[in-house]
C-alpha cells in the first residue's frame, strides 16, 4: 500500500503550516510547548484566529461549518498543529458531540448546539465515568427519572475532564434497571449550571486542576436535552467512542516531546561531555525514534484504509496503547536527563507575575509535572489493559 500523501494534501499541509507560523502566538506557542496547561482565554485567543479561517471543527462537512476536509486532510492539520506547539482544540465538542448530533442529533439539538461548539463559546466534558464503574462502564447507576417535561437525575460522575471549564455535560444515565446493564442507559446533555449540580476539584499527583468529581442532587434536563431514544444511550456511547479513532496514537505531539528530550541531552552534561554522547541514553533515543516511526507507519496505513472505506475497528486499540507507552517513556528519559533539576516543584514559577526565580534551566521547569501528569494516558480513554484485552480478543482472536 502507498503511504505517500498526494500533491495536493502536500500542498494544504504547507498552506496550514504557514497559516499556524503566521498566526500562532509566541508566547501560547512556548506554553505549549513547555507542557503547560491552558487556561479558557489561553485557548480561546488561537481559537478565534482559527474560527475566522473556518478550521475550528476539522471532521464536520460543509453544510453545518465544517471545511469539509477529507480524512487525509484531517489528520495532516493535527499533524500541523501539533508539530508546530499549537494548543489542541478544546476537548469534546468539535470530535464528539458534532459527529454524534449531525448523525442522531434532532435538528433543534443542531441548531442549538453546534454553531458554539465551532466558535468556542461553549465548552463540553464527558460525564461517563462513575466512582464505581470506570472499565465496566455499562454497570453506572446515576440515575434519571422522567418527571413531566424534564428528567431529574440523581447520583455522581468522577474524574471528569475540564467539567470546572466546561458549560455542557454528555452524560450516560441510567433510566431503567430492569434488563441487562447495557439496556436502559441514557444520553443527556447537562447546563453545567443547573441548580443541584456540584463540582469537586480534583488535584492530581503532579499538582494540576484538570478533573473533577461532580454530584447530582434532583438536576433537572429538559426532554429535548435527550440525544436519540430513551434506552438507547450505549448505542450512542459506542459510537461517541469509536468516532475519534485515527490520531489516537498523538504522534507528531511525541515527536515534539521527543525533539524537546534531544535538545535536553545535547545540552546537559555528565562527566565533561554531552549526555547525548552517553551510549546508554544514545541507545534509549534512538529506539524511542524507531518505535515512533514504525506507529507513525502503522497509524497511516489506518489511514489510507479507512480512506478506501474500510472500517479501522478494534485496531485502534494498537494505536492507543503503542502512543501512550512513547509519550510516557519520553518523559521518563526527560526526568533522568534532567537529574536534580527534575526535581523542584517549579509550578508557581509559570505563574503571571511570579517572583519566584526558575531551578535549572526553562526546559527543566515542568518536568517531573509532565511526567507524573502523563501516566493518566494509560487510564483514561479506556486503560491500556482493557486495549490489550481488545486487542488480544477481537484482532488476535485469542
Ligand atoms: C486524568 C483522567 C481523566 C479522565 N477523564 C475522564 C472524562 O473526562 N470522562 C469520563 O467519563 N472519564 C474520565 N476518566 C476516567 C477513565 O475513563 C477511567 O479512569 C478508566 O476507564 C478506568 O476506570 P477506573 O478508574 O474505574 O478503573 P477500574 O476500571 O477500576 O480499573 C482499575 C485497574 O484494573 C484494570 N482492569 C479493570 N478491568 C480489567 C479487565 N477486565 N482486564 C484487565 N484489567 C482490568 C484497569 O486497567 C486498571 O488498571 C479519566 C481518568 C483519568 C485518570
Amino acid at each position: 500500500m502507498d503511504i505517500a500523501f498526494s500533491k495536493d494534501v502536500q500542498a494544504f499541509r504547507q498552506e496550514v503550516r504557514a497559516f499556524i507560523r503566521t498566526h500562532l502566538p509566541d508566547d501560547i506557542k512556548h506554553r505549549v510547548e513547555r507542557g503547560e496547561e491552558l487556561d479558557r482565554e489561553g485557548h480561546m485567543g488561537w481559537h478565534r484566529k482559527l474560527c475566522q479561517k473556518g478550521w475550528t471543527v476539522p471532521n464536520w462537512p460543509t453544510e453545518y461549518g465544517g471545511p469539509g476536509w477529507s480524512l487525509a486532510q484531517q489528520y495532516v492539520f493535527h499533524d500541523e498543529l501539533a508539530f508546530n506547539c499549537a494548543p489542541r482544540l478544546p476537548w469534546y465538542g468539535w470530535d464528539m458531540i458534532g459527529p454524534l448530533l449531525i448523525e442522531y442529533g434532532s435538528d433543534w439539538q443542531r441548531q442549538r448546539f453546534l454553531p458554539p461548539i465551532a466558535s468556542g463559546e461553549e465548552w463540553w466534558c464527558q460525564g461517563f465515568s462513575e466512582p464505581n464503574s470506570g472499565s465496566d462502564l455499562a454497570s453506572l447507576q446515576c440515575k434519571a427519572v422522567l418527571d413531566g417535561e424534564h428528567y431529574v437525575v440523581n447520583g455522581s460522575k468522577i474524574w471528569i475532564t475540564a467539567a470546572h471549564v466546561s458549560d455542557w455535560m454528555f452524560a450516560l444515565v441510567r433510566t431503567d434497571s430492569s434488563g441487562k446493564k447495557q439496556q436502559g442507559i441514557t444520553l443527556l446533555f447537562i447546563d453545567m449550571r443547573s441548580p443541584g449540580l456540584s463540582r469537586r476539584p480534583i488535584i492530581t499527583f503532579d499538582g494540576g486542576h484538570e478533573i473533577d468529581q461532580c454530584y447530582f442532587q434532583d438536576v433537572r434536563v429538559p426532554i429535548e436535552n435527550r440525544v436519540g431514544e430513551e434506552g438507547k444511550g450505549w448505542s450512542y456511547a459506542k459510537y461517541l467512542l469509536s468516532v475519534e479513532r485515527i490520531g489516537t496514537a498523538d504522534v507528531a505531539r511525541s515527536g515534539t516531546m521527543l525533539r524537546r528530550l534531544k535538545t535536553i541531552v545535547a545540552s546537559e552534561r555528565a562527566q565533561g561531555k554531552p549526555l547525548l554522547e552517553d551510549p546508554w541514553f544514545a541507545d534509549q533515543i534512538a529506539l524511542l525514534e524507531i518505535e515512533l516511526k514504525a506507529l507513525e507507519v502503522t497509524e497511516l496505513r489506518y489511514l489510507f484504509e479507512t480512506e478506501a472505506g474500510s472500517d479501522l475497528g478494534p485496531e485502534a486499540s494498537i494505536l492507543k496503547i503503542r502512543g501512550t507507552e512513547i509519550q510516557q517513556r519520553i518523559t521518563e528519559l526527560i526526568v533522568d536527563a534532567l537529574g536534580y533539576y527534575a526535581c523542584p516543584d517549579l509550578r508557581p514559577a509559570l505563574w503571571q507575575d511570579a517572583n519566584i526565580p526558575a531551578v535549572g534551566p526553562d526546559y527543566a521547569m515542568l518536568a517531573s509535572a509532565s511526567y507524573f501528569n502523563l501516566r493518566k494516558l494509560s487510564i483514561f480513554s479506556g486503560s491500556n489493559e482493557i486495549q490489550k484485552n481488545i486487542v488480544a480478543k477481537a484482532v488476535l482472536g485469542l
